[in-house]
């Protein structure tokens, strides 16, 4: 029963649907796994042994009553608790969210739940997903499988970790600026942020709206393909959703074969701060896509090395005016409400308490970017930038079908090491800003481990919006083509574990 938790998610959802093992073993097996190493892990918030065990259950019975099971059913999942789950705890990793039962499913949830995927928790993340560490948790921050006195990315570092740590196959994510691909990447696992608004923001609590999307962390590129599936489409819950079918993923993915692919190497991701071994992985990866066929030019994009300071514009805006419904009368903690205190009061208090520095500061910035004085110098100079931005994506997939470049510009980096210095932290992110800004597709898959500290690294592929399936077929032939190579998969065995 050990193999349970090495088995992709098709694999176990072709043994669960043939009758080869039960729903209800093969989550089992995962608590199990849970139980056994997630201490020093610390990918899980919330375990909801209970839900998982009957949800399993459910997915029996109805095998056993000759129903037909869709392509995840009895499939285990670990829950970024970012996503609302009706009866079970919703934090966002946040003081201010503790003890709060959301009353409804996310959209994200509730396809989840009649995929028959099996919820077993809800995942660490940074606060309010404002992070690239994990260390912004309330709860203690999460460790790299890989070696656990690293980070394992955030802000989804528990999703990621909880992958790596073989506690679930699949997971989800969401990405601002970075928080699938870079844990991801820095995971040796695949992370993918759809296409802006094709999966649906309905109950996923809001961070910086116009730059959230929610999407599938796996394994391998197929299951996360499959997961991506199950999760996409239209949702008439969420007005930015886009009404236009999903792209052909899974089928992308099964497709292996980059021949022919026009493919741009990003000229401005590189230089000076980026790691040795990461910048000699990246490269050998090119030379794969090139080796299978693939037509690899160089392509520039001036525009993208304003990309980090116009997020930390953007973001910290849309934030604070997000972040203004934690006000302790509707969610969650409320402080210092002892009858004669006003209500003002007992909002101050509670922000006070309830929130941690990062959140603070990105209320600060945004308030002032927002303030009428400095609008247009902060919020509407960055929102010109987004625009160039676009246009650079424009013109560079007017000659080629995606774009690569490192993930992350360095490996795991050590726990603490840039927890004082916000602007180090911010930095993890400068490959990955640029397509949330322009809403377009991209992933991190494994390109192998960087020789200097034997780490992970991550290739970043980025597709135009709505063209999500091309980053399955270059995803899908790198990794087959790396596969070869370590023997898949690359986390043969959590090495810290
Ligand atoms: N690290 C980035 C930030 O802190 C991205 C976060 C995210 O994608 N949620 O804003």
């Amino acid at each position: 029963m050990a193999d349970l938790i090495r088995f992709t998610a098709a694999e176990t959802a072709a043994a669960v649907a043939s009758g080869d093992v039960s729903a209800v073993e093969v989550a089992q097996a995962h608590l199990d796994r849970i139980s056994a190493v997630d201490e020093k892990v610390n990918a899980f918030l919330h375990v909801d042994t209970e839900g998982a065990l009957a949800a399993a259950r459910s997915v029996d019975d109805r095998r056993a009553r000759g129903e037909e099971l869709g392509p995840l059913a009895g499939v285990p999942l670990a829950l970024k608790d970012v996503f609302t789950t009706k009866g079970v705890p919703t934090t966002c990793g946040s003081k201010i969210l503790e003890g709060w039962v959301p009353p409804y499913d996310a959209t994200v949830t509730r396809r989840l739940k009649d995929a028959g995927v099996v919820i077993l928790g809800k995942t660490n993340m940074d606060e309010f997903a404002m992070g690239s560490s994990t260390e912004n948790s309330a709860y203690g921050t999460t460790g790299n499988p890989w070696d656990l006195s690293r980070i394992p990315g955030g802000s989804g570092g528990g999703s990621a970790a909880a992958l790596a740590a073989f506690e679930a196959p699949l997971a989800i994510g969401t990405d601002t600026g970075g928080s699938i691909r870079q844990p991801g990447a820095v995971t040796g696992t695949v992370g993918v942020k759809p296409t802006y608004g094709s999966v649906s923001r309905f109950g996923l609590v809001a961070f910086s709206s116009s730059l959230d999307q929610g999407g599938p962390c796996a394994r391998t590129v197929l299951d996360a393909a499959l997961l991506h599936e199950a999760i996409a489409g239209h949702d008439p819950l969420d007005s930015t959703s886009i009404d236009a079918p999903v792209p052909p993923v899974v089928e992308a993915a099964r497709m292996r074969d980059v021949r022919g692919m026009r493919i741009g190497v990003v000229k401005e991701f590189g230089g000076e701060g980026y790691q040795d071994g990461v910048v000699q992985r990246f490269q050998e990866a090119v030379e794969v896509l090139r080796e299978l066929g693939a037509e690899v030019v160089e392509v520039s994009c001036p525009s993208f090395t304003l990309a980090l300071p116009a997020y930390y514009l953007i973001a910290p805006s849309e934030a604070s005016s997000n972040l203004a419904r934690f006000d302790a009368m509707r969610y969650g903690l409320r402080v210092g409400d002892d009858g004669g205190r006003s209500a003002e009061e007992v909002t101050a208090l509670t922000r006070e308490a309830g929130f941690g520095p990062e959140v603070k500061r990105r209320i600060m910035l945004g308030t002032y970017a927002l303030s009428s004085g400095y609008y247009d110098a902060y919020y509407g100079s960055a929102q010109k930038v987004r625009t160039l931005i676009s246009r650079d994506f424009d013109a560079a997939f007017a000659d080629v079908d995606v774009l690569v470049s490192p993930t992350t510009p360095t490996t795991a980096f050590p726990i603490g090491e840039r927890a004082d210095d916000p602007m180090a932290m911010y930095l993890a992110d400068l490959c990955t800003i640029p397509s949330n800004l322009a809403g377009n597709a991209a992933m991190s898959v494994p390109c192998g481990l960087a020789p200097e500290d034997n780490l992970p690294v991550g290739l970043q592929i980025i597709a135009p919006a709505m063209a999500d399936d091309r980053l399955y077929r270059v995803g899908g032939a790198v990794e087959a083509a790396f596969t070869e190579k370590w023997g898949h998969p690359l986390l043969e065995e959590a090495p810290a574990l």
